[in-house]
């Protein structure tokens, strides 16, 4: 199949410039301009920007969590995400407590096979590291593509892992090429708080963020970020929420540590005032870390306008409002931790960012598409338009404007976090590997199209700017 993309603006991290696209099977081979190349498809993208395919580093399809599971698998989930300009998720695959890593690779692998109409990739969570788990961690980045692991400091019991853990796991990922993602919030502190909270009958959503302060999460940030020296490792922080956490991820950063961190549109768009509203609606944002005070949206923009926070992710992670969130009834500890966002990234971030003058075309790509693919070991594969790349290309509207709405959505959860949302910027024609997946609405990929991609290792300390790096 050869596909040609005509008089579109293509916008990648660093340029913006008006050309045509040749794509040949699965890759982009020319760009030029007045390209006259026979195809078996024209697409006009005339007043379109042409950019490349959002990647969302940071998604949950199908997680097990607190007794339910999230209510997107791999079909539903990167359908959803295919709608919204997503072509490339990073999912979360799970050990439990005592179980191999690679075990718990061959689960995420069969949850995913044959359901995905995009690619996707997949971090590992570790939640114990014998030392046969360093074997593991070592297959993991030489053989099987899975480069990045995930750390908890919340949820003892569960999730949670202890300091020596952690820099055990940092120490090889840094000699090794691996990355370690860490889920920064003391869940030692945080539980104390929620038991006495539970015990002066504060029951109601709103204790969940009143419980989790974000001191907590500072104090995490900054003890992963002072592991992640002594261990000499990079460290990258998972869904950055607060100015707190920001503070000191700036301070490591301008010292020259290869600290990095993302946030997402729920920390920049919404905020602690929706756990006031009437009864149980407050359920909706019960999600980990929670919304904070207004006052922190404009600190994480100037984190994202100075590079201090290099990509906007979604922690896609949706429970169903009926019957899910509505265990945490009488209890807000047993409300799933978790909401929807993998279909609106693009659309949220453009209209909040570009539209509203925050941050330039550019550097919207290169939050939700470049800076993922780089610091995940996607890159140049995927994350820019380049002969060579994989033709993962949204042609976008910058001029259409849409509402949000879980009646139109394709996330298969019974409410939207941003419900009734006007937004311009919409995700019209999505192509992965040149093949086009959805246009103008309409779902023409097919589950299993997407294929599991291989990350390589990574070198992070490249992606400090020259002059910090040791
Ligand atoms: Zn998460």
């Amino acid at each position: 199949m050869k596909t040609l993309i005509k008089n579109g603006r293509i916008v990648t991290a660093v340029d913006d410039y008006v050309a045509d696209i040749f794509i040949d099977g699965e890759v982009i081979t020319t760009i030029g301009l007045d390209l006259d190349i026979k195809a078996d498809r024209i697409i006009d993208a005339k007043d379109r920007m042409v950019i490349p395919g959002g990647i969302d580093a940071h998604t949950h399809m199908a997680m097990p969590f607190g007794g339910t599971t999230s209510a997107d698998d791999f079909e539903t989930g990167t359908i959803a995400a295919a709608h919204g300009g997503t072509t490339t998720i990073i999912d979360f695959a799970i050990q439990a407590k005592g179980t191999s890593m690679i075990d718990a690779l061959d689960q995420w692998h069969r949850k995913a096979d044959g359901k995905a109409v995009i690619d996707y990739a997949f971090h590992m969570i570790v939640t114990d590291l014998p030392k046969t788990g360093l074997k593991d961690m070592k297959r993991l980045i030489d053989d099987e593509g899975v480069t990045s692991f995930k750390l908890f400091m919340a949820y003892p019991g569960v999730l949670l892992v202890d300091d020596g853990t952690i820099f055990r796991a940092m120490s090889f990922a840094g000699e090794h090429g691996g990355l370690i993602c860490m889920h920064a919030e003391n869940g030692v502190v945080i539980n104390e708080l929620v038991e006495r909270a539970l015990q002066e009958g504060k029951t109601a959503p709103k204790y969940h963020a009143l419980t989790r302060p974000a001191e907590m999460e500072a104090e995490g940030v900054n003890r992963a970020i002072e592991i992640s020296k002594v261990a000499n490792s990079p460290v990258y922080i998972v869904h950055l929420s607060s100015f707190h956490a920001l503070k000191r991820i700036k301070e490591a950063r301008d010292e020259g540590v290869a600290a990095f961190a993302e946030t997402c549109p729920q920390y920049l768009f919404l905020d602690y005032s929706h756990y006031e509203q009437e009864g149980f609606e407050g359920a909706k944002y019960v999600m980990t870390p929670p919304l904070r005070d207004k006052s922190h949206q404009k600190e994480l923009w100037t984190g994202l306008k100075m590079n201090d926070l290099q990509v906007i992710s979604t922690d896609h992670c949706p429970f169903c409002f009926k019957e899910q969130k509505e265990l945490g009834k009488n209890d807000f500890s047993k409300i799933p931790n978790g909401g929807p966002g993998v279909e609106n990234r693009m659309s949220l971030v453009y209209n909040g960012g570009v539209v509203q003058g925050r941050i330039n075309a550019n550097r919207f790509v290169e939050l939700t598409s470049t800076a993922p693919a780089k610091i995940f070991g996607l890159f140049p594969r995927k994350g820019t338009i380049a002969v060579g790349s994989d033709a993962d290309i949204v042609i976008f509207n910058p001029n259409k404007k849409m509402t949000i709405s879980a009646s139109t959505h394709h996330m298969n959860v019974d409410y939207n976090a941003y419900e009734g949302l006007e937004v311009k910027g919409v995700s019209e024609t999505v192509l992965c590997r040149g093949k086009v997946v959805v246009e103008n609405g309409k779902l023409l990929g097919k589950p299993g199209e997407g294929k599991f991609i291989k990350r390589s290792g990574l070198n992070l300390r490249q992606q400090m700017p020259q002059a910090l790096v040791q």
